[in-house]
């Protein structure tokens, strides 16, 4: 029935590209089964879906448009509410297969906790592999309450698959004095701030990268739809100017995490992250 008034597909940002086409591949893993405080972000793929069909698809910071990006929005996968290591294996599995296609995967949270198999799936194909960390958070715990797999340990164990100096922690000022003493000794952190990224894109070279976003680095004053909000974070504009600057990196994967849409009934906190996205998107397509 071609005359039927269908409605067009309701992907991000109305990506039309086709999944064999695209370079760049969205997927959205709406699970918060780890959240250790406010849970939420398991709605936020669908809400900043929702909420990308009133933004422009044009910016003008960057003078580009998406209509120039050849990217595609694979839908979100199904993930059963604490079933933690099947959906690990959920995000693996997709992650690996656009790896293998030479296809760039963006992950849209869901808790931290996911980033796993994202790295997982990355350290296979670029063993190389390095992993840029802006958080307010160090995620540093052998475990929370017991859980290994818990948020608030993602970072600890994704230092178990990639090892010392290979993980670069930004914007960090929460955690135990522990996590700090093992940051010292096995990763590069910074402390308050996303100073220091354009240097370390020199530095890094050609080496590919995985960029992960815990949107909670940002003060609350500007994203306070999250589950784990910490006060003293970075502006807006500082972490535009901080993704301008990674983008240098050969970027071969990315997710943005922790976006607790309901958590912000003003919705502002969507919108915040949704036009980093489409910044990001910009700036790596
Ligand atoms: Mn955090
Ligand atoms: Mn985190």
């Amino acid at each position: 029935m071609s005359d039927w008034p269908i409605l067009e597909e309701r992907t991000f940002c109305g990506f039309d590209s086709s999944l064999e086409e695209a370079r760049i591949v969205l997927f959205g893993a709406p699970y918060d089964g780890s959240a250790s405080f406010r849970p939420g972000a398991r709605f936020a793929p669908s809400a900043m879906r929702e909420d990308s069909w009133g933004l422009e698809t044009y910016s003008p910071e960057l003078d580009r448009d998406l209509a120039e990006v050849r990217a595609a929005d694979a839908g979100d996968l199904e993930l059963a509410p604490g079933f933690a290591a099947q959906a690990l294996e959920a995000v693996e599995k997709i992650s690996s297969r656009l790896h293998e296609k030479g296809q760039m995967p963006v992950m849209i949270g869901g808790d931290h906790s996911l980033t796993l198999g994202a790295i997982r799936a990355a350290r296979k194909h670029f063993p190389h592999l390095h992993l840029i960390h802006l958080d307010a958070h160090t995620d540093l715990r052998e475990d929370y309450l017991g859980d290994p797999l818990s948020h608030a340990s993602v970072i600890r164990r994704c230092h178990e698959e990639l090892g010392d100096g290979r993980i670069h922690s930004f914007g960090i000022r929460s955690g135990l004095a522990e996590e700090f003493q093992f940051a010292r000794e096995h990763l590069d952190l910074r402390a308050f701030s996303l100073e220091g990224l354009g240097q370390l894109a020199q530095v890094l070279g050609d080496t590919p990268v995985y960029l992960t976003l815990d949107l909670d680095v940002l003060d609350p004053s500007v994203l306070p739809g999250t589950g784990t909000p910490e006060p003293g974070g970075v502006s807006y504009r500082e972490l535009l100017d901080a993704l301008k600057e990674a983008s240098g990196f050969r970027i071969v994967g990315s997710d943005f995490m922790e976006l607790a849409p309901r958590l912000d009934l003003s919705a502002a906190s969507t919108a915040v992250a949704c036009k980093l996205l489409r910044e990001w998107l910009l700036l790596i397509g």
